[in-house]
């Protein structure tokens, strides 16, 4: 949330994630993916490693916009994050899930996106002391680098 906040403070059109689909560097953007109607985004303040989000290509802000195609693949890629994180990452287990605007917690209320967090057993505490703090870009790069094959594949 914090990032989406910041990040949200100096971009153009007033949405970080149409910005960094604009930015047309998806490796700096950790642009993991983009298909027909969705995309994948590594969040720059993960929950836990590997901490990704699925969401449209279109600024929708609510699933009631999605047309039926969209829906389709957004739950497609959705469930392969799923599959790739667990192969690349070796995650157990996984939080996925939408927050629907700000009343609904969304950090981006005017962009929908499903969150995919990874986890692993014991990970609780990891994931309280470290929710607040940005995580080094050699991780995330690294992170991006260990799940780009896998998303290339699709
Ligand atoms: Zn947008």
């Amino acid at each position: 949330m914090a990032y989406m906040s910041s990040a949200g403070e100096s971009n153009a059109t007033g949405c970080v994630f149409c910005d960094h689909l604009a930015q047309g560097d998806d490796a700096a953007a950790n642009i993991l993916y983009r298909g027909d109607g969705v995309f994948v985004i590594l969040n720059a303040f993960p929950y836990n490693t590997g901490h990704l989000m699925v969401a449209p290509l279109r600024h929708a802000a609510d699933v009631t916009e999605l047309d039926d195609t969209e829906r389709g693949e957004l739950f497609a890629v959705t469930c392969s994050a799923v599959q790739i994180a667990r192969g690349a990452l070796g995650a157990e287990g996984f939080n996925t899930g939408m927050n629907l605007g700000a009343a609904g917690g969304a950090g981006i209320p005017g962009h929908l996106h499903m969150h995919v967090v990874p986890r692993w057993s014991g990970d609780t505490n990891f994931m309280s002391t470290t929710a607040d703090t940005k995580v080094l870009p050699e991780m995330l790069a690294d992170t991006y680098a260990k799940l780009k094959p896998g998303f290339d594949a699709l």
